[in-house]
């Protein structure tokens, strides 16, 4: 088989992983699946959900055999065309964060939001627990979201926790489904509505005058009560949602 060339653009926000350089040209001397291309180039496929070989949607299995121009997209809601030809999955609520995402795991729990978190979990115990209960794997490591196994995944661009928090609400489309105080930031169990008498003696002298509305963890039984923390939070949401929905 002669070899050929096939040159590849990468558009929107996938510029993060391809630098400036959005067009990038490979010469191949087999048949090669285009999500092999695209992620040798350092797209990880989860981060892909259009590709277009000469003009006409693929499935990521789709074999390069000749010279081709492919055009890669990201995940766009807004673009109307080809929306039947789309490869990732918009709306997802369950998550498995990698051992570096401790505070994003923690801001998604606050917001109510099912993530398993483990820092101590190796790479295999990750992809472990999000085959087998169906997570979407969030993750800064490209090597990791491009494995086989991963189907639904998301690498914030951020380095900041806050911001990759917004991130994956945006990516997930979470606006509708955050529910504050109802899941234990520290192991990921639901909260049940607990009466003040019941938890009084835990409760700091201070946190007894000011607040009368309990949560408490079915799982490890950690007390939780609306916080100045929690209204902060809530305040930048707000603002968030009024701005994602102009
Ligand atoms: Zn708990």
């Amino acid at each position: 088989m002669n070899s050929f060339t096939v040159w590849l653009n990468f558009h929107g926000d996938l510029s993060f992983f391809v630098g400036s350089k959005r067009s990038i040209e490979r010469n191949l001397g087999e048949k090669t699946s285009v999500k092999d291309v695209i992620e040798s180039c350092g797209v990880p496929h989860p981060e892909v959900d259009l590709i277009l070989v000469n003009g006409r949607p693929v499935r990521f299995e789709h074999s390069l055999e000749c010279s081709a121009e492919i055009d890669v997209f990201p995940v766009q809601k807004q673009s109307p065309q080809f929306k039947e030809n789309r490869l990732q999955i918009y709306s997802f609520n369950r998550f498995i964060a990698d051992g570096h995402l401790g505070k994003l795991a923690r801001n998604l729990r606050l917001l109510g939001f099912d993530v398993a978190y483990d820092r101590q979990a190796q790479d295999r115990q990750l992809l472990q627990v999000m085959a087998s209960e169906n997570r979407a794997l969030l993750t800064r490591d490209r090597r990791l979201l491009m494995h086989s196994v991963v189907r639904h995944g998301y690498c914030p661009r951020s380095q900041d926790a806050d911001e990759q928090t917004m991130e994956v609400i945006r990516r997930f489309d979470l606006f509708d489904s955050i529910a504050p105080f109802t899941r234990c930031l520290r192991c990921n169990a639901p909260l049940e509505k607990v009466a003040k008498a019941d938890v009084m003696e835990k409760l700091e002298p201070l946190t007894r005058i000011y607040y009368d509305e309990f949560r408490r963890c079915t799982g490890c039984g950690q007390i939780y009560w609306a916080g100045s923390h929690f209204s902060k939070l809530q305040k930048r949401l707000e603002q968030l949602r009024a701005n994602s929905r102009g």
